[in-house]
């Protein structure tokens, strides 16, 4: 995949011409991705949308349910994608960022054995992912995004941030939260942006592993499982109370964890194993 003149090739991505933009970004921008998903279910609804003249909204790039691409806008120009949203000291991040829109249906409401979207169509289980979103305290459903698409917006971004020096990837959820909860915690946000912005590797090296994140366990009792489900197995006694533990990866609001734990046994009962 390449980017010339601000333009995706054409051999990867379809085109179509929006004007719904503010002119270009100024000088050294953009430095920030934001990620959102179109609370629809498909590529032409998301289009029609953007290309509808009345309708105050446009992104960069659109990415389909099997991985394929649509541009609307070249990445020398300022988007309408965030809307009111503020990081840091910046506000109105349309004029710092570029914007990627996932087709997906976003937050799903449980209805008897299906799972419902706001505009009507039902998924069915192995489409929905029950997860806590980063600004709310319970698990709630939220339709899966596809590997396809998740893995074209990781290559996406990694070419983004060779092209325009990308320092931050964000979620829409993060730069208006309370107004928005795009792209949900179905969207692996956190494990985008350390491989791509935290690790200072070459991309050969990117399976390598990584210096865990640390954390310590706030529950009184917490079982450990063989997968990120409460249907798998336990696999050792509950972790107790302020056991530190290393975190390797996170999926659907689980952690991953190693624990930790450092004292003394007897001898007796420990069989050494060869180095
Ligand atoms: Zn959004």
């Amino acid at each position: 995949m390449k980017i010339s003149r601000h333009k995706l090739g054409r051999d990867h991505a379809a085109h179509e011409t929006i004007t719904k933009t503010s002119g270009r970004f100024t000088q050294g921008l953009p430095d920030t991705i934001v990620i959102h998903y179109t609370a629809g279910s498909t590529l032409e609804s998301a289009l029609s949308t953007f290309k509808d003249p009345d309708v105050r909204a446009s992104a960069h790039v659109v990415v389909d349910k099997d991985g394929s691409l649509t541009q609307l806008v070249p990445f020398d120009h300022i988007a309408w994608h965030a809307g009111q949203s503020a990081f840091r000291d910046r506000t109105g991040l349309n004029r710092f960022s570029i914007g990627i829109e996932l087709v997906n249906a976003g937050r799903l409401e449980k209805n008897g054995s299906a799972w419902s979207s706001w505009f009507g169509r039902n998924y069915p289980q192995e489409q929905v992912v029950q997860a806590v979103h980063r600004n709310e305290k319970e698990p709630t459903y939220w339709e899966r995004f596809t590997p396809e698409q998740i893995d074209a917006v990781f290559n996406l971004c990694s070419l983004l941030k060779k092209a325009y020096n990308i320092k931050h990837i964000l979620g829409h959820e993060e730069i208006s939260p309370g107004r928005k909860i795009d792209p949900g915690p179905a969207f692996p946000l956190d494990k985008l942006r350390d491989r791509l912005l935290h690790a200072d590797r070459s991309d050969q090296d990117e399976q390598r592993i990584r210096k865990p994140a640390r954390g310590m366990v706030r529950a009184s009792a917490l079982n450990i499982r063989t997968g990120p489900s409460a249907k798998t197995m336990t696999i050792a006694h509950p972790l107790s109370k302020n056991t530190e533990l290393d975190i390797l990866d996170q999926q659907d609001g689980w952690l991953q964890v190693k624990v930790q734990i450092t004292g003394w046994v007897s001898g007796r009962f420990v069989e050494k194993l060869p180095g």
